[in-house]
């Protein structure tokens, strides 16, 4: 609070870490004094946006507001809702690239087929029209399935899981795509049950994402194991290990972010895409996986090499809050 000349009258605990001593508080403290000074001149409230760089970089808005002669400035740090507004338009921006590309492709797809009356060429274009077709159906349904993991915590107290029967029921989901790609499955589980309090729906999800990417990107003649465990600490274990292309280092911390895919796999999937130029996952897969480790409490990690394959591991406490 200001008087009327501009001296300080009254300063509360947040305003005083805020605008206290420090380089950035010293800016902060700076735009207070100037909106101030605005409102006095105006006569009327005042709202300012404050960028202050530094690490982290943080957002303000102050607003002013005349007080009986006095004068009211609310300085609010707006720096956590600035971070979520970013990730909203990074992800809308992402969404709209990711669907772009195949209704472009669509699109030349079927002006061609509308200009040619070989009956070749109709048959090649409808099936390359196809293929764009699963692959926006693919997005689709990653996003939603997204979408509602991470709308929904599982039910604490629901019946509990037996673990090593949602792999084996995982290593069904993917049975088909590991015939094409001769890719051997293997399934370790120990004699004894591992059940967890959880979600069944979305722990199925995550491990047949974990093998649906170890089959894919594994050559063939190549195996996946799955392995289900106890932890020491009560909780369980699940271990996808496979022998295929690898992640480069600098992608490992990178690859559980939505939307995320290394070079090497756009390049491996876009021989087989039409046209070549669509890559082949959604780069959705892992980032459903880590919202389901974080939705029971637990947590997904990666070990890879180049040329020598990954292992992905969750591990999952014994009850979770
Ligand atoms: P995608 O649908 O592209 O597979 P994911 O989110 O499941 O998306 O994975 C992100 C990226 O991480 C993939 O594009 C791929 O580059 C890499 N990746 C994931 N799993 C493996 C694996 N088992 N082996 C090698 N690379 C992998």
């Amino acid at each position: 609070v200001f008087d009327a000349s501009g001296h300080r009258l009254y300063v509360n605990r947040a305003a005083e870490r805020m605008a206290g001593p420090g380089i950035r508080q010293a800016l902060v403290a700076g735009a207070t004094t100037e909106v101030a000074a605005e409102v006095r001149h105006a006569g009327r409230a005042v709202s300012r946006q404050l960028e202050a760089s530094g690490r982290p970089p943080r957002s303000f808005v102050l607003e002013g507001h005349p007080l009986d002669g006095q004068t009211l400035v609310i300085i609010r740090d707006m720096t956590g809702f600035s971070q979520l507004e970013n990730v909203r338009r990074d992800f809308v921006a992402n969404v709209s690239h990711e669907l772009r590309t195949p209704i472009g492709a669509i699109s030349v797809l079927a002006d061609a087929l509308a200009g040619s009356p070989a009956a070749d060429d109709a048959q090649r274009l409808a099936q390359r029209i196809r293929s764009e077709v699963d692959r926006l159906s693919d997005l689709v349904s990653n996003l939603l399935d997204l979408s509602r993991i991470e709308a929904l915590r599982p039910e604490i107290g629901g019946p509990p899981v037996d673990l090593a029967g949602v792999a084996a029921e995982a290593v069904d989901c993917v049975r088909h795509l590991s015939r094409n790609a001769n890719v051997a499955i293997e399934l370790e589980s120990p004699a004894e049950d591992v059940r967890l309090p959880g979600d069944r729906a979305q722990l199925l999800s995550a491990i047949t994402n974990l093998l649906d990417n170890a089959v894919k990107y594994s050559d063939p003649g190549q195996s996946v194991r799955v392995t289900v465990t106890h932890s020491p600490a009560g909780g369980a274990v699940v271990e996808v290990a496979d022998q295929g292309i690898g992640i480069p280092s600098r992608d490992l911390d990178r690859v559980f972010e939505r939307f995320y895919r290394t070079d090497r796999s756009r390049r491996r999937y876009s021989a087989g895409s039409p046209g070549g130029t669509t890559p082949g996952g959604t780069g959705l897969g892992l980032s459903i996986v880590r919202t389901v480790a974080e939705n029971h409490g637990g947590t997904v990690h990666v070990e890879s090499r180049e040329g020598e394959g990954s292992t992905f591991r969750i591990e999952l406490p014994g009850s979770f809050t």
